[in-house]
């Protein structure tokens, strides 16, 4: 039988910004054919005040129990497929506390941890791209892949999301970014957190998936288990690109992808 990558970087309507109900998610999975599937909508945005969290960014505090429910009850509506329940959670320095705390609420298989801000700047909101035009590009990058190493050393993630996900929008340094990425598969490495395969790269004007190769080849270099997700906001796109996720990954290298339960991982070999 082929070998189905599993899709652990799933949204629902939930979170504001993205259609569908989790169970058109689910029969989406399995019509392409994955044997794993997982959940990880936007974490309540712990870090801003209760009127300042926009809802067209992430379910609110009150609808994590129901998020969690919901994600229960399908794995035992579809015993066929295996669910996860996982949550990308934002990483804000200075507020880990207040996340590990949110994270505590919760039977998770895995937390995705993401960098979505660069010192509140949210530079992968297309409504925000002016802030591209008012910084240098050097600057940004360099900020992008501190707070990175920073959400790694925090310890309250299995998994970096789109691990550079600064380069969305096309806007890119001349420089050699290789530093950078041996610096941040090292630390990777040694906080023993995964590194994401995103597909969702492909679907905005960086046209390329997250990681760039070099980077993903460098964290396979340095031992870095890795998960794939979709970054799916509708239901077709669940496994979106599996294909060319698939060879991304073993033209880094990779043999094996990890799967998490209850936050344990395991390596499933690629084939
Ligand atoms: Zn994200
Ligand atoms: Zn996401």
């Amino acid at each position: 039988m082929k070998f189905i990558l599993p899709d652990y970087h799933i949204h629902t309507r939930r979170c504001g910004h993205a259609a569908g109900t989790p169970e058109a998610y689910v029969t989406a999975a399995r019509a392409a054919g994955l044997s794993e599937i997982g959940f990880a909508d936007h974490i309540p945005m712990y870090w801003l005040p209760k009127a300042e969290r926009d809802p067209g960014l992430a379910m609110q505090e009150e609808e994590l129990a129901e998020y969690v429910a919901e994600v229960v009850r399908l794995r035992e509506e579809n015993p066929d497929l295996i669910i996860r329940l996982g949550i990308e959670a934002d990483f804000i320095p200075g507020r880990t506390e207040e996340l590990a705390a949110a994270l505590l609420s919760a039977p998770f298989d895995y937390v995705i941890g993401s960098v979505h801000y660069i010192d509140g700047w949210a530079f992968d909101h297309p409504a925000h791209l002016t802030g591209y035009a008012q910084r240098d590009i050097r600057t940004i990058y360099a900020g992008y892949f501190r707070l990175l190493q920073e959400a790694a050393r925090s310890g309250l993630f299995d998994i970096l999301a789109h691990p550079d996900l600064v380069k969305k929008f096309g806007y890119r340094p001349e420089d050699d970014l290789r530093p950078w990425y041996a610096e941040t598969a090292a630390v990777f490495a040694a906080c023993g957190v995964c590194v994401e395969v995103n597909t969702a790269g492909l679907r905005a004007p960086a046209g390329e998936i997250y990681p760039a190769l070099d980077f993903l080849k460098v964290c396979r270099e340095y031992g870095v288990p890795v998960t794939a997700g979709s970054d799916a906001h509708a239901p077709g796109q669940v496994g979106y690109a599996w294909e060319q996720a698939l060879e991304w990954l073993r033209a880094a290298g990779y043999r094996e992808v990890a799967v998490f339960e209850k936050r344990r991982r395991r390596a499933v070999p690629l084939e």
